[in-house]
């Protein structure tokens, strides 16, 4: 094998290749981006890039030399518009570019709000690019008004910065209450609070009927009947996998492109990993939307492209940052039946529990909640909740 080429220069597409030249691949290596940034890290993009806190340099997760060192063949701006993996080529542009291995790296898109309900309005952004965070920065002025639609992780970011910015930030919420999908009802409290204290409206069990507005938005009708006027407005609506095209070459697409404990899809010679690759799991199939995960599966399956034999496992983690709180989270709380509140020393952490196995933690400003959190996961350890409950117990003793 001596020419991999990847697609989709983000997280994991640049964490792949550098893993490849790391672990001695000598080979020919194309790394293929849409975007016209070279590979740039996302989560800044709805925190301290946002709020002007950081530099647009920062962003970028490898300087361009690093790639021409390491005779990396970068080519940014540049979409892929087919795949044929029976002639073992891609198309770029009206190009076609062979491969021995490819590797399917495209992340996911925001989900778009329709056109019926005012999709093509202009003053109407998402949270997903440089660019969506480029062309939205002008509107983020003191005194604006701005409606969020969608109370997970990227709607409450941007209502953090917003509000921090003196914006009037009013977020809706279609589901009984924020971070329905991903949180216990104690995460959404605590997170509910913390808007409120900084004036942010939220209107939970509310969804979106339309957006008003001839050419520009002007404001919403809501679900309940309300109407509710702003300058400018943001989906945080969640997102999906870009299997588009994988499904277009016949590969196997279960809520991603389907890939095995290896990291390869259903078709020979072809990988993928990070936001658009599902992986088995227990029974069924696990996706995941976090930078952790987009590095770690892609370096696995940069290893196997050099036949280590790995097969993943992820060790879920993820966080948030919302004005002066950080939010970080370990584990996968899938099906729990009990959640542990502790309180000690200003930090707050919510343990879950599905029965008598812990298996994941929510800690806010509690860094060593969710070390040791992370930590007892990983050791297969659960605690007893009355202990953890207690902030007289020393956390690491519950390690012992
Ligand atoms: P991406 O980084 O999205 O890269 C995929 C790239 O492929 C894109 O540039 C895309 O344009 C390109 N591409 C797609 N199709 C083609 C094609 N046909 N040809 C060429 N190029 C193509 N995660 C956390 O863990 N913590 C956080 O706090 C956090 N905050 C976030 C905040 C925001 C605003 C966003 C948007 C995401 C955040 N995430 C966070 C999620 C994290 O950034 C993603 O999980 C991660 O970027 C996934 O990496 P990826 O390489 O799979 O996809």
């Amino acid at each position: 094998m001596s020419n991999i080429v990847v697609i989709g220069a983000g997280q994991a597409g640049s964490s792949l290749v550098a893993k490849l030249r790391a672990d001695g691949f000598d080979g020919s290596i194309t790394l293929i981006g849409d975007e016209p940034a070279p590979p740039y890290q996302r989560p800044p993009l709805s925190k301290a890039y946002l709020l002007g806190e950081m530099p647009r340099d920062r962003l970028f997760l490898r300087p361009e030399v690093f790639y021409a060192e390491r005779d990396i063949d970068l080519r940014t701006g540049v979409a892929v518009t087919a795949i044929d993996p029976a002639a073992k080529t891609v198309t770029l542009g009206n190009k076609l570019l062979g491969y021995d291995e490819l590797a399917l790296c495209t992340g996911s898109l925001p989900r778009r709000l329709p056109d019926a309900i005012g999709g093509a309005l202009e003053g109407l952004y998402y949270v997903r690019t440089l660019a969506d965070v480029d062309a939205m920065e002008p509107e983020f002025r003191e005194g604006r008004r701005v409606l969020i639609v969608g109370g997970g992780y990227i709607g409450l970011e941007a209502a953090a910065v917003a509000a921090k910015q003196g914006l009037q930030v009013t977020l809706i919420e279609m589901a009984e209450r924020i971070l329905q999908r991903v949180a216990a009802p104690e995460t959404s409290d605590y997170f509910r609070t913390l808007h409120a204290r900084h004036g942010v409206d939220i209107r939970e069990g509310i969804g979106l009927a339309r957006l008003t507005g001839e050419t520009r938005v002007t404001g919403a009708e809501l679900t309940d009947g309300s109407v509710i006027e702003a300058d400018f407005v943001i989906a945080g609506t969640g997102i999906l996998p870009d299997t588009r095209l994988a499904e277009a070459a016949g590969l196997d697409c279960v809520n991603g492109i389907a890939v095995d404990h290896h990291g390869r899809t259903s078709v020979a010679g072809v990988w993928a990993a990070g936001d658009c690759a599902s992986f088995p799991h227990g029974a069924g199939r696990l996706r995941l939307e976090s930078v952790p995960n987009a590095i770690d599966m892609a370096e696995c399956v940069a290893a196997n492209l050099m036949g280590a034999g790995k097969t993943y496992v992820p060790e879920p983690w993820f966080w948030s940052d919302q004005y002066d709180v950080k939010l970080q989270i370990a584990g996968l709380n899938h099906g729990f039946t009990r959640v542990v509140v502790r309180e000690a020393e200003g930090a707050q952490s919510h343990w879950y529990y599905r029965d008598d196995q812990l298996i994941a933690v929510d800690a806010m400003n509690d860094p060593r909640g969710f070390m040791v959190g992370k930590r007892l996961l990983s050791m297969g350890k659960s605690p007893a909740p009355e202990a953890l409950a207690d902030p007289a117990t020393e956390l690491k003793s519950l390690m012992r």
